[in-house]
């Protein structure tokens, strides 16, 4: 009997896994992929859709190939457990599957309970988090649409290690770029938990100096600890409270709900040790973890590419463990993060990391990767060919 490969979560890191499993199978691994969502809608590029230069359409990719081409089996369904004994996953509408192998890649969860209020403010439509591209993201432009000339946007940040870590900056560009046209007396306020700006820092400060003079104030060391949903204020663990109109709070993130209740959150409680040579998760045998998820080496980031470089490892050590093939894999990682500043220039960073085997991590490759040495539009036009690029890969 063949073996039944589970992917659960059709995003960068699932969705890639999915088309890989069956690429290096030769079609011949039984996959089945569960997502709720009916469509793919990326998070990168989505900042453009919150600054109102870009829409959802543009950045949402239909599952369709993944079956047709490549006869990967969908399930449109979310996963309520996973039983590691009897090696099962039970459905939301009810139904059970078995698996062999499980490759989980459900994205990072929200700690709500991090900031006091938060919870009831989100339910009260006060804040909103939009770090899962789709009717969030459309909100949160909708709210700045609304808000007055004149009014405050403000964007905390938590800290580090939190899914892709130039996001929240490169989204306070995007607010601005749309205040700086279309309501130039408003401002947007960052408030970030962290020492300094996480990513592309001196990038990004040059971009806020020059292209919004006035417009951004960064706040270093402002640990978010409570918001009060009726009065818009936001409350810290040292500072003096501050009232915003539009409030974007970002919570400390962990592991994806479904990977912490299964009791794969290994490390610090909050995200999942694995074998960086086929990501098989450290807690449980058989259950193969990828992308944000995971508790990660030396700087690497949580993005996208690297959830997609993720899924190309673990696809290989599967096929090659199920086809009792023996490879003695040495991968290496690459990664590209684009940053747009307004609705065309763009800066990125990018890394290599190196599995090294004595101590069982990936390194940063020394002499490797960069960063842009000034904002371009030529780097916008690369930024979109390497979401077409990953989109195409990833999905097509
Ligand atoms: P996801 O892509 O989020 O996929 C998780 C999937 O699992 C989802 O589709 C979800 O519906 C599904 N799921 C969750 N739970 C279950 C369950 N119980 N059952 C079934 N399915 C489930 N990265 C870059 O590389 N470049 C960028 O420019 C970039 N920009 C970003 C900008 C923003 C604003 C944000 C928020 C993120 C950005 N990222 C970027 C980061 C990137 O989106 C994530 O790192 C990436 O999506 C992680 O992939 P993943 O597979 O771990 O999670």
């Amino acid at each position: 009997q063949k073996a039944e490969i589970l992917v659960i979560g059709g995003g960068y890191g699932g969705a890639t896994a999915a088309k890989y499993l069956r690429l290096f199978s030769n079609n011949t691994a039984n996959v089945t992929l569960i997502e709720p969502n009916a469509a793919f809608i990326s998070c990168p590029l989505s900042n453009l859709v919150v600054g109102g230069s870009r829409t959802l359409a543009d950045i949402t990719s239909p599952y369709d190939n993944l079956s047709k081409r490549h006869g990967v089996k969908i399930v449109q369904d979310s996963v309520s457990s996973i039983d590691p004994e009897k090696k099962t996953v039970k459905l939301a509408s009810g139904k059970t599957l078995r698996y062999d192998k499980v490759i989980l890649s459900p994205g990072s969860s929200l700690l709500m309970n991090s900031i006091e209020g938060l919870a009831q403010a989100n339910k009260a439509g006060v804040t909103l988090q939009a770090w899962k591209a789709g009717p969030e993201t459309v909100t949160l432009y909708k709210q700045l649409a609304a808000m007055r000339d004149g009014g405050i946007f403000a964007i905390s940040i938590p800290e580090a290690p939190y899914r892709c870590p130039p996001g929240p900056y490169e989204r306070a560009c995007q607010v601005a770029n749309y205040f700086k046209q279309y309501k130039p007396k408003s401002k947007v306020l960052i408030l970030d938990a962290n020492q300094d700006v996480v990513s592309k820092g001196a990038l990004f400060k040059k971009v806020w100096a020059e292209q919004y003079p006035g417009m951004i104030e960064y706040l270093p060391k402002y640990n978010v600890t409570g918001v009060d949903a009726k009065t818009k204020t936001i409350k810290f663990e040292i500072q003096e409270d501050i009232k915003a109109d539009v409030l974007n709070l970002l919570p400390a993130m962990s592991a994806g709900d479904i990977a912490v209740k299964t009791g794969l959150a290994n490390a610090n409680g909050r995200w999942v040790n694995v074998n960086f040579l086929n990501f098989e998760s450290t807690a449980q045998k058989d259950i193969h973890v990828l992308g944000d998820s995971i508790q990660v080496a030396y700087a690497m980031p949580k993005s996208g590419h690297m959830a997609n470089q993720h899924a190309k490892v673990a696809a290989a050590a599967i096929v090659a463990e199920l086809s009792g093939w023996e490879i003695n894999p040495s991968p290496v990682l690459t990664n590209t993060c684009y940053s747009f500043v307004n609705a065309k220039d763009v800066v990125h960073v990018a890394s290599v990391h190196q599995y090294i085997a004595a101590e069982k991590t990936f390194k940063p490759v020394p002499g490797s990767g960069g960063l842009s040495p000034a904002p371009s539009t030529l780097e916008g036009v690369y930024a979109w060919g390497w979401a077409h690029n990953i989109w195409a890969d990833t999905l097509g």
